[in-house]
C-alpha cells in the first residue's frame, strides 16, 4: 500500500483544521465559499458561483469534446437559528438538519450575533432531576443557550435568525481525526486534494462545493441544473456503525476499512455502471475499498441525480463514527484512499462508458 504512507504523509492537518472551524450553517455559506475561493482558485481554469452560493471549480479537459464530470461536496453543517431570547437572556433554537438532542446537552456553541458570542447548552443539574428524567433526552424545543451575558447586552448583541454552530476544535485521536463537522469537511478536504493532485484529464472536472445539503440536498441540485454535468459524483461521509451495541451485520461500513462505493443510501442509488467503474479503478491501483448499503440518510448525489434529465451519481464515502455529533471520527487510512480513488478518477473518467 505505498499510496497510503505517500497521501497520508503529504495530508494536512492545518487545512483539515480550518475547514472544521470555519462556520457555514445552511444558507450562510459564504465566509466558507470566500475561504474555497482564495485556497482552490490557483488550481482552477476558471471559477463561478450561482445565486443560490454553489461555487465551482473548472480544470479543463484535454478532449476535443470534453464531457463534463461533477465532483460535488457540501459545505454547510448542521447548526441552528436563534428563534426566541427570553426576558433572562436565553437562547431558544431551530435546529438546521438533523440533531440529537443527547448529544448537545452541555455543549459548547458559537452564537453568531453582532459578534461572535461563546455560549454553552444549558443543563439542569442532576441534583434537581427526578429519576425519569435521568432516562430521557431534553427534548431540542425546551433546550436553552446561556452566553454568561445579563438579558440587555444578549438583546443587543443577538437577533432572531443569528446562526448558531458547535464548538468543538479538530484533533487527532490514535489513527483517527475527531471533531465537529467532518460531514462534510472531511468531504470537501478529499474533494480539494484530489482537485490540486491530478495530472491531467480528458474530460472537464468541476469540483462544486455546495450549499444547503444538511437541510434536503438543496444547492447540489440547483448545482446540477445549471452545470449540466455528464456524471455526478457526490464525496460525503457515510455511517460506520462498527461499535459496541451493533451487530455486525448492521454496521454498513467499518472504520479504517478503505473508501466506500455507496451502492445505494435512502435518497439516491447510485448508477451501476459506475460502481463497477470504481471497483474497478479501486482494484487496478490496490486502493483499499469496501462497499456500501446504507438504509438511511442521503448526499449530494441525490439532487444531481434528479436535475435536468437525469444524471448517472455515485458517492464515495469516508466512513464516519458518531455522524452528526461533536465527536465525529474518520480514520486517515480511509481518507487517503478517498483521495487516491477520486484523484484517479478524475484522470480516467475517459474509460467509462454508458453506452
Ligand atoms: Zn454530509
Amino acid at each position: 500500500m505505498v499510496y497510503k504512507q505517500m497521501v497520508v504523509a503529504s495530508m494536512s492537518l492545518e487545512l483539515l483544521r480550518t475547514l472544521c472551524a470555519l462556520p457555514a450553517p445552511p444558507g450562510q455559506e459564504e465566509t466558507f465559499r470566500q475561504f474555497m475561493i482564495e485556497h482552490l482558485s490557483p488550481y482552477a481554469d476558471e471559477v463561478r458561483t450561482d445565486a443560490l452560493g454553489n461555487v465551482f471549480f473548472f480544470r479543463k479537459g484535454k478532449s476535443s469534446s470534453p464531457r463534463t464530470i461533477m465532483l460535488a461536496a457540501h459545505m454547510d453543517e448542521i447548526s441552528f437559528l436563534v428563534r426566541h431570547i427570553s426576558k433572562e437572556g436565553f437562547l431558544y433554537v431551530q435546529p438546521l438538519g438533523g440533531f440529537d438532542p443527547r448529544v448537545l446537552d452541555a455543549q459548547r456553541v458559537w452564537v453568531h450575533g453582532r459578534q461572535r458570542l461563546l455560549g454553552v447548552f444549558g443543563t439542569k443539574p442532576t441534583h434537581f432531576t427526578s429519576p425519569e428524567e435521568r432516562t430521557k433526552a431534553v427534548p431540542l424545543e425546551d433546550m436553552f443557550i446561556d452566553v454568561g451575558l445579563p438579558a440587555e447586552s444578549v438583546t443587543e448583541l443577538v437577533g432572531i435568525g443569528d446562526a448558531v454552530t458547535l464548538e468543538r476544535e479538530l484533533v487527532e485521536m490514535g489513527h483517527c481525526y475527531t471533531g465537529k463537522t467532518l460531514d462534510d469537511r472531511i468531504g470537501i478536504y478529499v474533494m480539494i486534494e484530489a482537485f490540486k493532485r491530478f495530472a491531467e484529464s480528458q474530460d472537464t472536472i468541476v469540483a462544486a462545493a455546495t450549499v444547503q445539503e444538511e437541510v434536503g440536498v438543496r444547492g447540489a441540485h440547483a448545482a446540477a441544473f445549471g452545470i449540466e454535468p455528464d456524471i455526478g459524483i457526490a464525496i460525503d461521509i457515510t455511517i460506520a456503525a462498527d461499535i459496541p451495541g451493533i451487530e455486525e451485520r448492521n454496521w454498513c461500513v467499518r472504520l479504517g476499512g478503505g473508501t466506500a462505493i455507496k451502492i445505494m443510501d435512502a435518497r439516491s442509488i447510485s448508477d451501476r455502471r459506475l460502481v463497477q467503474f470504481f471497483r474497478t479503478l479501486a482494484s487496478e491501483s490496490a486502493i483499499t475499498h469496501q462497499m456500501e448499503i446504507l438504509p438511511r440518510g442521503g448526499t449530494d448525489a441525490a439532487g444531481m441525480q434528479l436535475a435536468r434529465n437525469g444524471i448517472p451519481v455515485c458517492t464515495i464515502s469516508i466512513p464516519c463514527r458518531y455522524a452528526h455529533s461533536v465527536v465525529e471520527s474518520v480514520h486517515r487510512d480511509d481518507v487517503a484512499a478517498s483521495i487516491e480513488l477520486v484523484r484517479i478518477f478524475c484522470e480516467q473518467s475517459h474509460r467509462f462508458t454508458t453506452t
